[in-house]
Protein backbone atom coordinates (compact mmCIF):
# COMPACT_ATOMS: atom_id res chain seq x y z
CA UNK A 1 0.00 0.00 0.00
CA UNK A 2 0.78 3.73 -0.93
CA UNK A 3 -0.18 6.74 0.49
CA UNK A 4 -0.70 8.92 -1.48
CA UNK A 5 1.25 12.24 -1.85
CA UNK A 6 -1.76 14.59 -2.37
CA UNK A 7 -5.16 14.44 -0.25
CA UNK A 8 -8.10 14.51 -2.26
CA UNK A 9 -8.93 13.72 -5.70
CA UNK A 10 -6.51 14.40 -8.80
CA UNK A 11 -6.58 13.41 -12.42
CA UNK A 12 -3.53 13.79 -14.88
CA UNK A 13 -3.57 16.61 -16.76
CA UNK A 14 -4.02 16.05 -20.29
CA UNK A 15 -0.94 18.18 -21.41
CA UNK A 16 1.95 17.38 -19.39
CA UNK A 17 0.61 14.76 -16.78
CA UNK A 18 0.91 16.41 -13.62
CA UNK A 19 -1.90 15.80 -10.95
CA UNK A 20 -4.38 18.29 -10.68
CA UNK A 21 -6.66 18.50 -7.81
CA UNK A 22 -10.44 18.38 -8.65
CA UNK A 23 -10.92 21.42 -7.32
CA UNK A 24 -8.86 23.43 -9.23
CA UNK A 25 -9.77 26.39 -11.32
CA UNK A 26 -8.45 24.93 -14.77
CA UNK A 27 -9.43 21.12 -14.33
CA UNK A 28 -8.67 19.02 -15.55
CA UNK A 29 -5.75 20.92 -16.76
CA UNK A 30 -3.00 22.22 -13.95
CA UNK A 31 -3.52 25.35 -15.29
CA UNK A 32 -4.27 27.79 -18.54
CA UNK A 33 -1.12 27.13 -19.99
CA UNK A 34 -1.21 23.30 -20.58
CA UNK A 35 -5.60 24.20 -21.49
CA UNK A 36 -4.41 26.87 -24.28
CA UNK A 37 -1.81 23.99 -25.44
CA UNK A 38 -4.56 20.93 -25.66
CA UNK A 39 -6.43 23.29 -27.79
CA UNK A 40 -4.08 24.72 -29.74
CA UNK A 41 -3.48 21.05 -30.59
CA UNK A 42 -7.03 19.72 -30.92
CA UNK A 43 -7.04 22.61 -33.89
CA UNK A 44 -4.33 21.80 -35.39
CA UNK A 45 -5.71 17.97 -35.63
CA UNK A 46 -8.89 19.08 -36.98
CA UNK A 47 -6.87 20.80 -40.02
CA UNK A 48 -4.89 17.37 -41.13
CA UNK A 49 -8.47 15.63 -40.73
CA UNK A 50 -9.89 18.35 -43.32
CA UNK A 51 -7.28 18.72 -46.07
CA UNK A 52 -9.45 20.19 -49.06
CA UNK A 53 -10.24 17.89 -52.03
CA UNK A 54 -7.79 17.87 -54.71
CA UNK A 55 -8.62 17.87 -58.06
CA UNK A 56 -7.14 14.48 -58.46
CA UNK A 57 -9.92 12.98 -56.20
CA UNK A 58 -12.77 15.02 -58.53
CA UNK A 59 -11.19 12.96 -61.66
CA UNK A 60 -10.85 9.33 -60.48
CA UNK A 61 -12.80 7.18 -62.79
ZN1 LIG B 1 -0.40 20.56 -17.16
Amino acid sequence: MSASPTPGPTSPCPTCKAAVAAKAPAFPFCGDRCKQIDLGRWFNESYKVSRPIEQADLDEE
